[in-house]
C-alpha cells in the first residue's frame, strides 16, 4: 500500500492486540507537500482553537470542503487542513505556499475515518471525524432530561459505528439546516465533524459543542 495522498511512501497494516493501524516504512519518505508529511496539531492545542466563538465558520468552511471531497465533487486541497500552531496556539496567519515550503510552525489537523477500526490513539483526542455513512436521528426523553443524538451506520448496514450527541440548542440548528426528521434514516451520506471520541463500554460517542462544527451532505 502507498500513502492515499502522495502515492510516495510505502505503508504497512499493522495488527496488535486486535488493533489495526498504518505505519509507514522506515526510510520511506512522504513527498513534502502531502498533507501527511505534517505532525499533528496537539489536541489540547487543536480544542482550544475549534472552542474558540471566532474560528468556527472558517472551520466550518474546511468541513464543508472536506466532505466535498469525500463525495469526490472538490479536488484535494492541501492548505484545507493544514493550520499555523506558534506557543501551542493555533493562530489566525494564512497558510500559504511560502510557510507551507518553509514548513516552519506548520501543523495538520489529525482526521480519522469513523468507518475504519478505532484503536486508543483515536479515542480522547480532538480530530476531525469523517465518513461516508447511513445516518439517524434521534430524540429521547427521561424524566426531565432529553438526549439528542445521530447515529453512523455501515451504509445498507445495522452495524453501529458511533454515536455524536449535543444539547437543545444545537438541536435546534443542526434540525433546521440538514432536515433532520427524528428515527428517519438517510442513506450515504457524507459526514464530518470536530469532537474527541470517548468509549462508553462497547459504544463510542463524541459530543458535538456547536452546529458549526459539524457538516453533513448527501451524495
Ligand atoms: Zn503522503
Amino acid at each position: 500500500m502507498f500513502c492515499p495522498m502522495c502515492h510516495t511512501p510505502h505503508i504497512g497494516l499493522v495488527i496488535r492486540d486486535g488493533t489495526y493501524f498504518f505505519r509507514t516504512y522506515h526510510g520511506s519518505e512522504h513527498d513534502p507537500n502531502c498533507l501527511y508529511s505534517f505532525d499533528p496539531v496537539s489536541s489540547n492545542t487543536f480544542q482550544e482553537y475549534i472552542l474558540r466563538e471566532e474560528n468556527q465558520n472558517e472551520l466550518h468552511v474546511k468541513l464543508q470542503r472536506f466532505v466535498y471531497r469525500l463525495l469526490n465533487r472538490e479536488n484535494i486541497d492541501l492548505h484545507n487542513l493544514l493550520l499555523h500552531v506558534q506557543n501551542n496556539r493555533c493562530t489566525n496567519y494564512n497558510i500559504n505556499h511560502a510557510n507551507i515550503r518553509n514548513r516552519r510552525d506548520i501543523r495538520r489537523i489529525p482526521t480519522k475515518s469513523i468507518t475504519a477500526p478505532f484503536n486508543n490513539d483515536d479515542l480522547n483526542s480532538y480530530m476531525l471525524f469523517y465518513g461516508k455513512v447511513d445516518v439517524l436521528y434521534s430524540i429521547k426523553e427521561n424524566g426531565t432530561n432529553t438526549f439528542h443524538n445521530i447515529y453512523f451506520y455501515k451504509r445498507n448496514r445495522s452495524e453501529l459505528l458511533c454515536s455524536l450527541s449535543f444539547s437543545q440548542n444545537v438541536a435546534v440548528h443542526l434540525e433546521g439546516n440538514y432536515n433532520l426528521i427524528p428515527n428517519e434514516k438517510k442513506s450515504n451520506i457524507g459526514v464530518a465533524f470536530y469532537s474527541e471520541m470517548i468509549r462508553n463500554g462497547q459504544f463510542l460517542n463524541a459530543r458535538l459543542t456547536h452546529s458549526k462544527l459539524f457538516f453533513m451532505d448527501s451524495q
